[in-house]
C-alpha cells in the first residue's frame, strides 16, 4: 500500500477555494480526506464542531501548541488556526491523501517540515473581482471583510512560493486543473479508482 500524499491549498478568502475543494472531495471521497483544523474563531451559522473545524478556546489552543500537537499553526484575522499533526499522519500512513486548506504562514511551515507535500495557491482574476466576491457572499460584516481584504493584499504576493498557481477565472476550469494536479501526484487514486 502506498502512503498518501499531503496537498496544501491556499488562496485569499472569497477566491473560490471552498467550491473547488468540495468538488475534489466529492469525486475522490474514497482516497482523499480533509484535515479538520482547530480554531479559536467562533462558528459561523451552519458550521458544526468537528466538521468544518474543532472550535476551541484560546487557552486550549495554546496548550496544544505547547504539547506540539500541531503540524503548523498561525494567527489569521485575529483568530488562531492549527492543523492536528496526529490525525494527518494517521491518514497518510493509512494510504489516504490529505488536503489542508490553510493560510500562507501555515503553508510555508508545512512546506518546510514536509517537503514532499504538493502546494497550490488559487489566485483571483484580479483584486477587484475578489472584493466583489467577498462582499457578495454576505456572510461577514464590513469590518471583517476589510480585514480579509487586507490579509489578501499580504497573501497574494506569496503565491510564487507554491508549486502551483491557479487563476480562478471559472470554477469548472479551475477544477479541471486542480483535478489534473491531484491525479498527477496521488499515489493511491489510481489503485482505488482504477484510473
Ligand atoms: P475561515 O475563518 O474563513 O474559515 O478561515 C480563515 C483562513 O484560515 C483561511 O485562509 C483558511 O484557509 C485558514 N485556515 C483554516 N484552517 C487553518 C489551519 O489549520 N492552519 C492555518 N494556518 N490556516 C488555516
Amino acid at each position: 500500500m502506498n502512503k498518501g500524499v499531503l496537498f496544501v491549498l491556499s488562496g485569499p478568502s472569497g477566491v473560490g477555494k471552498g467550491t473547488v475543494k468540495a468538488k475534489l472531495f466529492e469525486e475522490f471521497e474514497k482516497c482523499l480526506v480533509f484535515s479538520v483544523s482547530a480554531t479559536t474563531r467562533k462558528p459561523r451559522e451552519g458550521e458544526v464542531d468537528g466538521r468544518e473545524y474543532f472550535f476551541i478556546d484560546r487557552d486550549s489552543f495554546e496548550r496544544k501548541i505547547r504539547e506540539d500537537a500541531f503540524l503548523e499553526h498561525a494567527e489569521f484575522a485575529g483568530n488562531l488556526y492549527g492543523t492536528p499533526r496526529e490525525a494527518v499522519n494517521a491518514q497518510l500512513l493509512a494510504g489516504r491523501d490529505v488536503l489542508l486548506e490553510i493560510e500562507v504562514q501555515g503553508a510555508l511551515q508545512v512546506m518546510q517540515s514536509m517537503p514532499d507535500c504538493v502546494s497550490l495557491f488559487i489566485l483571483p482574476p484580479s483584486f477587484e473581482v475578489l472584493e466583489q466576491r467577498l462582499r457578495g457572499r454576505g456572510t461577514e460584516s464590513d469590518e471583517v471583510i476589510e480585514r480579509r481584504l487586507e490579509q489578501a493584499r499580504r497573501e497574494l504576493p506569496m503565491a510564487d512560493r507554491y508549486m502551483y498557481q491557479l487563476v480562478n477565472d471559472t470554477i469548472s476550469g479551475t477544477y479541471e486543473k486542480l483535478r489534473e494536479i491531484y491525479l498527477k501526484h496521488s499515489k493511491v487514486v489510481h489503485q482505488v479508482y482504477g484510473i
